[in-house]
């Protein structure tokens, strides 16, 4: 009977145990006393393991390294005076490592009036965990403990939110991204706020994918596996000291690792950072990069910028999506390039993407962009639109480039570039096909000229034309074309002939939503 059961008076401990399990605490590491003592029975009434340590200091550090393996805070109870002040040692501790604790402790003295203090839970649980993570301690007074109320006045805060994911400036990825590239002696340093951040598969992946020799700190040992042929931990002095570019990965210039300074690091080695503490960045050393957020999205950011030559769709859907306006048109068509464009192209208005539709038909796109520049130009001027075309898309209807020059629509044409239908060759394997046979007899039907030069069917109407390799090339040219509102233009973007889709990938689907 509900009438019945709210009118149950509940303890003040019991209160907070049910505030720490809906904060999904999972263990208590503490030494009881008056007043805690009935903390940590209601607690294990509800399920929540408590470990009776032998001192706080200890129980702290148990606790803050349960925030480091779960990415929730660990409890650490104790009673007031003696038993808070052995704590310190554990809760400074946990911050200098920027792990996740929650203390308690029982003090003598009421000083809150309501039940609105056991909201400082989650706001206590969210200062653990959100920024750089770190020690937080909630201070509750002996009477709170033992105080009887009516069950239903009282109101439990939701369990705290993961902290959200940042991710890093993309200028500071793209630059970050060119130093490694152009780096001759690169050195990673894995710390231990990648192992806290989760970051193992993605740094791996950019591990492998631009071969880049790692160094774990103490505790950043294990991200990537000791036994990682890459793994340079064996010649550590070494790789501190002759590496021209150091990326940091959730890990401080501090003692650990030298301070960053000379004679253990080359004088004008580049340091690139990345952290979630804003503060952290820039201490010690001047770094040549830094990228503020969570090392785990900076990671994907810097896969996804990684500029391997030649591009890919990823590569150049992710830089056009970073400059087109928001309410822009977007025409597309094509098999890979409107497939994957489509997934990483933005549309944020009705009626603003126009691709090959139903029917499948290739060579809509240049009359469907002409239709939209139109519309645009009588209804909101200023609009632009950009046509994302295949190769052998744009083939089909080339020649309306003349029709968007005679009437000066300042179309942005995308070409993206593989030399074929759904797939080409490059210009040596081209050679080399035709050295002893005639093409008709060796050229596979989905192959077309490789190299074309599309954009100067645009310049020869007078429009801009770009023939663009990199991803700094297509930035630059992409920007060019935004800034020129009074003609069309045509990017002809070079990609990998080979480059497809990446495999599909179900398991959000299958995988239960916790
Ligand atoms: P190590 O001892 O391995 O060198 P440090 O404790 O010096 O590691 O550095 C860890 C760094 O990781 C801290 O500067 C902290 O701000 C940062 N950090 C913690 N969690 C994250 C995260 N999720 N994303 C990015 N940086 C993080
Ligand atoms: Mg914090």
């Amino acid at each position: 009977n509900f009438a019945e059961r709210s009118q149950e008076p509940v303890s003040g401990a019991k209160v907070i145990a049910q505030a720490l399990k809906t904060q999904d605490v999972e263990y208590i590491f503490g030494i009881v006393g008056i007043p805690v003592t009935e903390i940590a029975i209601a607690a294990q009434q509800l399920g929540i393991k408590y470990i009776g340590m032998r001192n706080e200091q200890a129980a702290c550090y148990a606790a803050s390294a349960i925030g480091y393996l779960t990415g929730r805070p660990g409890v650490c109870l104790v009673v007031s005076g003696p038993g808070l002040i052995h704590a310190l040692g554990g809760m400074a501790n946990a911050n200098m490592n920027c792990w996740p604790l929650l203390v308690i402790g029982g003090s003598s003295e009421r000083n809150q009036e309501t039940m609105g203090a056991f909201q400082e839970f989650p706001q206590a649980v969210r200062s653990s965990i959100y920024g750089r993570p770190g020690a937080c301690y909630v201070d509750i007074p002996a009477d709170f403990v033992n105080l009887q109320v009516n069950v239903n006045s009282i109101k439990y805060m939701e369990r705290c939110m993961s902290p959200p994911v940042s991710m890093a400036e993309t200028s500071a990825v793209c630059t970050a991204a060119s130093v490694i590239r152009n780096a001759k002696q690169p050195l990673l340093i894995i710390g231990k706020g990648a192992a806290y951040a989760h970051a193992e598969e993605s740094i791996k992946k950019l591990v492998e994918q631009c071969k880049l020799p790692f160094l774990p700190t103490p505790m950043g040992k294990g991200v990537v596996p000791d036994n990682h042929p890459y793994c340079v931990g064996a010649a550590r002095s070494r790789a501190l000291q002759f590496a021209d570019v150091i990326v940091l990965f959730g890990a401080r210039l501090n003692w650990i690792l030298h301070f960053g300074l000379p004679p253990r690091y080359q004088p004008d080695v580049k340091f690139i950072q990345v952290d979630i503490c804003a503060e952290e960045l820039g201490n010690n050393v001047k770094p040549a990069v830094t990228l503020l957020g969570n090392i785990n999205a900076v990671t994907k950011q810097e896969l996804a910028s990684k500029k391997s030559l030649p591009m890919n769709y990823y590569t150049v859907f992710y830089h056009v999506q970073e400059q087109l306006p928001r309410d822009c048109f977007v025409v597309s068509e094509g098999a890979n390039t409107m497939d994957i464009g489509r997934t990483v192209l933005q549309n944020y208005l009705p009626r603003h993407r126009l691709d090959a539709g139903t029917f499948g038909t290739m060579g809509v796109g240049l009359g469907f962009a002409i239709a939209a520049a139109m519309v645009a130009k009588d209804r909101s001027p200023g609009q632009r639109v950009i046509c994302v075309e295949g190769d052998s898309a744009f083939g089909f209807s080339g020649m309306e480039v003349e029709t968007i020059c005679r009437y000066n629509l300042p179309i942005i044409l995308l070409v993206v570039n593989n030399n074929g239908i759904y797939q080409g060759f490059d210009t040596d394997t081209w050679k080399e096909m035709l050295k002893f046979r005639d093409a008709t007899a060796v050229v596979p039907p989905m192959c077309l000229l490789p190299n074309s030069h599309y954009e100067q069917v645009m310049t020869a109407f007078g429009g801009k034309g770009y023939f663009v390799q990199t991803p700094e090339e297509l930035q630059k040219s992409l920007r060019q074309s935004l800034a020129d509102t009074t003609k069309p233009s045509l990017i002809n973007i070079m990609i990998e002939p080979q480059a497809t889709r990446k495999a599909q990938d179900f398991h959000w689907l299958t995988r239960s939503n916790m």
